[in-house]
């Protein structure tokens, strides 16, 4: 007979497990294990559930990479003893946090699946309920012996998404998250179900490894319409900087006046890698296609392709902390390593 899965349920913060302050009825974190008593159905679902929870939890407007370190170690610790975990996460910073840790995990072969709720465990109308219960099946789902998800996921109403892809697009909405250039890996209605082509299936079993050296030197830097030389001279000369994404117009497109590409051009000769991704929603950086963003191509930056700014800014700190060559830091940015940009043909 198959063993039941075990889950470990790790809580970080966020509105999932908050409380209304009554004094002045802004939301604060709370005591996550008094919360779980809301949801004795858990209880029935067909896995043993562990929880451990963050001795402080936070809103996750306060994550940090030290943060997302503490939350790869609470998983390293327990990799071996458990079949999937869920990470209960403010939906704020969900995208970047989870993007992190995919990035983290080399040769991740369980599911880690990240959600949390617009509204708290305890409200009368929550949507915390469905996102945890359907995470919790998510994360114990094995077909012959072997879990479903290998790769780090993010559930949230009704979907289940690659996390590296996701970005949180409503305040408000319970469908907060979307993932823009790639589709759902799985959909929940009276069934669960799986996008099985789409899931990231590892090929060969290698050993794990996870990259905790991550460098935070780095910016994000949105252009308009309008930006003037101080303020992109100011970002660029930031003390200790080794890295920016730069938000372009549509496929990759920005000024091209010489003051704004000398600038770019002389951070890049001082070590600062520039990552062109796309201030838009959906679709991908194509450096060339345009007059406006073949200069960025000819002065070395490197091409997002269709990553999210979250996932960008994830693997850029990753990369970083990896001291690489300028040649395959650029070949890593512009390669696929975790499923988090679309592959050229
Ligand atoms: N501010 C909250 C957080 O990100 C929002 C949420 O949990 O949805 O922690």
């Amino acid at each position: 007979m198959a063993k039941t899965p075990q889950i470990l349920l790790i809580y970080t913060g966020g509105t999932i497990g908050m409380v209304k302050d009554f004094k002045t009825g802004a939301l604060r974190t709370f005591d996550f294990d008094k919360l779980l008593k809301h949801i004795p159905e858990i209880n029935h679902l067909n896995c043993v559930i562990t929880s451990i929870s963050f001795q402080n939890p936070i809103d996750s407007s306060n994550m940090n990479p030290s943060n997302w370190v503490i939350i790869s170690e609470i998983i390293e610790e327990n990799y071996e003893k458990f079949d999937g975990f869920v990470v209960l996460h403010g939906s704020d910073t969900m995208s970047y946090t989870a993007s992190a840790i995919s990035f983290m995990f080399e040769n991740l072969t369980k599911p880690i699946i990240f959600t949390g709720s617009q509204l708290p465990i305890g409200d009368l109308r929550t949507d915390a309920k469905e996102n945890l219960i359907t995470s919790i099946e998510i994360a114990s789902a094995q077909e012959n012996g072997r879990p479903v998800i290998s790769e780090v996921g993010l559930y949230f109403e009704y979907k289940l998404y690659r996390a590296n892809r996701t970005t949180k697009v409503n305040a408000e909405h319970f469908e907060a998250f979307t993932s823009p250039n790639f589709p759902p890996l799985g959909e929940s209605g009276v069934h669960l179900k799986f996008n099985k082509q789409l899931i990231y299936k590892p090929t060969s079993i290698k050993p794990l490894k996870i990259r905790k050296q991550l460098n935070n030197n780095v910016a994000i830097l949105k252009i308009f319409p309008g930006i003037t030389q101080t303020v992109i001279e100011s970002i660029l000369n930031s003390k200790g900087l080794k890295g920016v994404i730069l938000e372009t117009y549509g496929s990759g497109n920005a000024p091209t006046e010489k003051w704004f590409l000398n600038l770019l051009s002389k951070a890049i000769s001082n070590g600062i890698y520039i990552v062109n991704v796309t201030q838009c929603i959906g679709g991908s950086v194509i450096m060339g296609q345009y007059e406006t963003s073949m200069a960025l191509e000819k002065i070395g930056v490197i091409s997002g392709n269709d990553i999210t700014t979250e996932s960008a800014l994830a693997k850029l700190m990753y990369l970083l902390g990896e001291n690489i060559s300028k040649n395959k830091f650029k070949s890593f940015f512009e390669t696929q390593l975790r499923g988090e940009i679309s592959l050229i043909e």
